[in-house]
């Protein structure tokens, strides 16, 4: 068998276009969308995140405003642009592109932004109504996963799902949002992480695979039901002198042996990452209209 390549960019375009359609609703009633982006510090990957961020918002003509601020910065520093953004009411969307530098309290920097403004969703109270099933603003990775799964046709209702890895981010919020009674819920959910025993016990169970680890060749083809969705989350950078950068990007998931074996999977790159700043999109909008 080979599995059907499910094509993230095309998707995103498609949530794209939504996004844009109501910018330019929210265009006609006088309001512009808009979205405050920091970076503190200079890490690579972080700033290669932040420029493709920054580039879909004005592609969808979402207003972009740039805090690119030096590792130096302090967290009293950057915890008073955070009020100022609270306050400002141009900003509907406030991101905080994390890593942050260690000399800094990430989540009191989380907790910092106004929740209605808390894009990537990661507030406490976002988190909790997330969790209650009540409306918050969904973090935009399980979210991306989520309406990959739908837009692809596949059956989540009822469907074993296990999840690789329980962060913050993406496990332990995409389970959740899995196991809602809802219509992209109704999930059985297993969460796996490096405790767990016999890893592929578990997701040998799974009608969908989703690798959020961190890890190259964490799931190998003996490890995938035939059939199965896998999706893959992860983004390494693995050497490669034959690449003008020195690298490429990998996933968790040992590409090609796994198409041999799933029903459908992703590819890395153009898989959830462009999905996952679509999301960002739709969030901001999201936050415009509810503020607006
Ligand atoms: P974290 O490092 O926060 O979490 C990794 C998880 O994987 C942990 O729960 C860890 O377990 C678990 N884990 C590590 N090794 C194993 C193993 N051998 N077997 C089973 N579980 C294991 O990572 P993130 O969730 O932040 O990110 C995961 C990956 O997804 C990264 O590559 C990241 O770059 C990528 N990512 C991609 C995004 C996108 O848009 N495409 C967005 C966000 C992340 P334990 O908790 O026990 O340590």
């Amino acid at each position: 068998m080979t599995a059907q390549i499910i094509d993230g960019r095309r998707l995103a375009q498609q949530v794209k276009a939504r996004v844009k359609a109501d910018v330019e609703q929210l265009q006609a009633r006088g309001l512009t969308a808009g979205l405050a982006v920091i970076l503190v510090g200079q890490d690579p990957a972080s700033v290669s995140y932040v420029t493709a961020k920054q580039k879909a918002c004005q592609e969808v003509g979402i207003r972009s405003l740039d805090h690119r601020l030096p590792s130096s910065t302090t967290q009293q520093d950057l915890l008073g642009l955070i009020t100022e953004l609270n306050r400002d009411r141009l900003v509907h969307g406030i991101l905080v592109q994390l890593p942050l530098p260690g000399h800094i309290d990430q989540q009191a920097v989380i907790e910092a932004i106004e929740p209605n403004k808390d894009v990537d969703g990661f507030h406490p109270i976002n988190v909790g109504r997330m969790v209650l099933g009540q409306d918050a603003m969904l973090p935009c990775t399980p979210r991306a996963i989520i309406e990959i799964l739908t837009c692809s046709g596949v059956q989540i209702d009822g469907a074993d799902v296990v999840i690789v890895g329980r962060s913050n981010i993406v496990g332990k919020p995409l389970a959740n949002m899995l196991l809602q009674r809802s219509k992209a819920g109704n999930a059985t959910v297993t969460v796996c992480h490096s405790r767990t025993k016999d890893l592929a016990h578990h997701t040998r169970q799974a009608d969908v695979l989703i690798a959020a680890v961190g890890n190259p060749m964490t799931i190998t083809a003996d490890m995938v039901k035939p059939g199965a969705v896998v999706i893959d989350v992860g983004v390494n950078r693995i050497p490669d002198p034959s690449c003008k950068a020195g690298y490429r990007l990998v996933g968790d998931v040992d590409f090609d042996a796994v198409k041999d074996v799933a029903g459908m999977i992703t590819p890395v790159p153009g898989g959830v990452g462009p999905m996952t700043i679509a999301m960002l999109l739709a969030n901001t909008v999201q936050a415009a209209a509810m503020q607006g």
